[in-house]
């Protein structure tokens, strides 16, 4: 009998919040700072006596991410604490975070429960690429860091699925955070980092030894990561050797596509927490309106999927792709209102946006301005003037040139020829001019009408409406 294993997967993710400064002091928050060393102070370089100032605007972030995710999770009182720390990155010794009295406590998110979401400082950053010796670039020090961990969640059996369910969470938290605009959350940047905790039992009812896997910067190496790892597990089991799995943390090696032991895991008792005596103790209700906070909220996600299914009534793809294309999303609908939701130009302007816009180079400039002219060549193809070929033609220009589609349709005579007289006038000139395929096409050849209508598509660059013009030619040659 084939053995069933159950996959549990915990997540705790870091994100570096957008904020103008730093979490204790007023050095800026800048990332795409390059040179080493500029923002920084004596409190987040650590020297002693410097005290610090917690931001509230960090804080505030992290109670509107606690409102997207839940009810009644945002604590009254909140501290920070000192986590004990010994790596040259945080000089001071600790790190400040917050350990018995997190900003949020529970929530949910996907498919997973979440247990707390809370804020510290970021690390320094390292660099040990410029040869036998390390840099520290305390740019990134004191950078206000938030930290959500979920429930472990255990799975029924398939791999797979445990697998994207973690990095689907993920894709969904950066979401949020976008729409919050507290983080970019940029994983390849590091602004977002994602550790899993993995076990694998036979028994649902027991945890297995579980596993951190770290350096997971991208959504991919997360799913993979814990793929690999779940295999691994799995096939110690199968042979016996379930003992071999030990608690550590393991590291993602995107090039090998592996993973590999680190070090072992210290337990949490070795951190030494306690309440930051530098740092006042907060009650949050005194100083936030949450009621009002939540109103406030922006759509997020979730809710903006459920309104584009409803109100357009497009394909799940496409509703995706304006989820994650905030600007797209909202062009869509401004188009939308234009036409008051007409259900066909709905459908024809969501496959042009979702489509042939993609491919267009000035996209991004096109889809923040106005709508009027995208409109228009909607409309344009709606109403049959032009062919679909002349529409991508004519795309393609207005996203150059801010210009009518119709104007451009009429100045270089690209709308559809509907007009038989006028398109029977060319097909004779066509079949003058081309007795080869002609002769062809008498003689048997089927492809050799096509390639008539193709010539004569081009004749018009693209405005003949080509089964109009393919019975004319047909007519003409029979
Ligand atoms: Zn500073
Ligand atoms: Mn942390």
């Amino acid at each position: 009998m084939v053995k069933k294993y159950y996959p549990t997967i915990g997540l705790e993710i870091h994100a570096e919040l957008k904020t103008l400064t730093k979490m204790f002091c007023a050095c800026l928050n800048d990332p795409d700072e390059e040179k080493p060393n500029i923002n920084i102070c004596p409190v987040c370089m650590a020297h002693p006596g410097a005290l610090p100032v917690p931001n509230k605007k960090a804080i505030e972030n992290v109670i509107k991410v606690g409102l997207s995710i839940g009810e009644n999770n945002i604590a009254d009182f909140t501290e920070f604490d000192r986590k004990n720390y010994f790596y040259p990155d945080i000089p001071k010794g600790y790190q400040i975070s917050q350990y018995k009295f997190p900003i949020v406590s529970g929530g949910h998110l996907a498919d997973f429960d979440v247990t707390r979401v809370h804020l510290e400082e970021d690390t320094a950053n390292n660099k040990h690429d410029r040869g036998d010796f390390s840099l520290i670039d305390f740019n990134r020090a004191g950078v206000p860091l938030m930290e959500l961990v979920t429930e472990p969640k255990t799975f029924d059996g398939a791999d797979e699925e445990a697998a994207k369910s973690a990095s689907n969470f993920a894709k969904e938290l950066q979401l949020i955070l976008w729409y919050l605009g507290v983080s970019d959350a940029n994983m390849e940047k590091g602004e977002m980092r994602v550790e899993a905790n993995i076990s694998v039992s036979s028994d649902p009812k027991i945890l297995g030894t579980k596993v951190e896997v770290k350096n997971l910067n991208s959504f991919k190496s997360v799913e993979r990561a814990i793929k690999f790892e779940l295999d691994r597990m799995v096939k110690l089991h199968e042979e016996g050797k379930e003992n071999d799995i030990v608690q550590e943390t393991r590291g993602w090696d995107d090039g090998k596509q592996k993973t590999f032991s680190q070090r072992k895991k210290e337990s949490s008792h070795d951190y030494r927490y306690f309440p930051d005596p530098d740092l006042p103790k907060m009650k949050l209700h005194e100083v936030f309106d949450l009621a009002e906070m939540k109103k406030v909220l922006p759509e997020l996600p979730m809710a903006k999927r459920a309104r584009y299914k409803k109100d357009f009534g497009i394909k799940d793809e496409d509703i995706e792709m304006y989820i994650n294309d905030y600007i797209l999303g909202l062009f869509f609908e401004n188009v939308c209102k234009n036409f008051e939701f007409n259900k066909e130009k709905v459908k024809i302007a969501s496959n042009y946006l979702t489509s042939d816009l993609q491919g267009l180079k000035n996209k991004d400039k096109f889809k923040s301005g106005s709508t009027w002219n995208f409109t228009e060549l909607v409309n344009m193809i709606y109403e049959n003037k032009i062919s679909s070929r002349v529409a991508k033609d004519i795309l393609a220009m207005i996203v150059i040139a801010d210009e009518s589609p119709l104007k451009i349709a009429i100045e270089k005579d690209l709308l559809q020829k509907n007009d038989e007289g006028a398109l029977k006038e060319i097909a004779k000139k066509i079949i003058n001019e081309n007795p080869k395929v002609v002769a062809d096409y008498k003689g048997g050849k089927e492809v050799a009408l096509m390639s008539l209508v193709g010539t004569m598509m081009k004749e018009t660059k693209g405005s003949a409406n080509p089964q109009i013009a393919k019975q004319i030619l047909k007519n003409l040659l029979s």
